[in-house]
């Protein structure tokens, strides 16, 4: 298996570890699908992430949408026990008025290595480390929403 090479599109990515290779598992080795040609954070504007993949796919997210697919233990517990989808908003509990919080947004956004990256958001909830693969996987544009609802079961 021919392992990609670099290119100069590659996103701007955290050099703090020197030459030597970040330690990776195979289950985040990239491949086209995983690998991101450019990640906008648009922090100050506040429309969430655009990321282009290295297969020529584009996703959007909004910071809502990523807050509420946040991988971490404690997110995918809760996710679970209500039985949503990553990204998929809480149900508010039936005939409870729904409590108002300020929309999702993060306070930074920091690239972990080469495979994942990590926001900080206002809720001071920052747990959640997204690889690529992650978000590739819950890409929520109608192409990919329509190939999870044919892949499940
Ligand atoms: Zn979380
Ligand atoms: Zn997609």
């Amino acid at each position: 298996m021919a392992l990609l090479t670099s290119s100069a599109n590659l996103p701007k990515r955290s050099r703090a570890l020197c030459d030597t290779e970040p330690m990776q598992s195979p289950l985040q080795a990239p491949t086209a699908a995983t690998d991101p040609k450019s990640v906008k954070v648009n922090l100050t504007a506040g429309t969430g992430v655009d990321i282009e993949w290295a297969d020529g796919h584009v996703s959007h997210y909004s910071f809502v949408y990523l807050r509420n697919a946040c991988p971490c233990a404690m997110c995918n517990e809760e996710r679970d026990k209500a039985g949503r989808k990553p990204g998929e908003p809480p149900k508010p509990a039936p005939g409870a008025l729904p409590m108002f919080k300020p929309a999702a947004k993060p306070v930074s956004a920091e690239g972990m290595g080469k495979y994942a990256i990590r926001f900080k958001w206002n809720d001071d909830h920052d747990l959640g480390i997204y690889s690529w693969k992650f978000l590739r996987e819950v890409c929520p544009c109608e192409e990919c929403k329509a190939a999870q609802r044919g892949t499940v079961g």
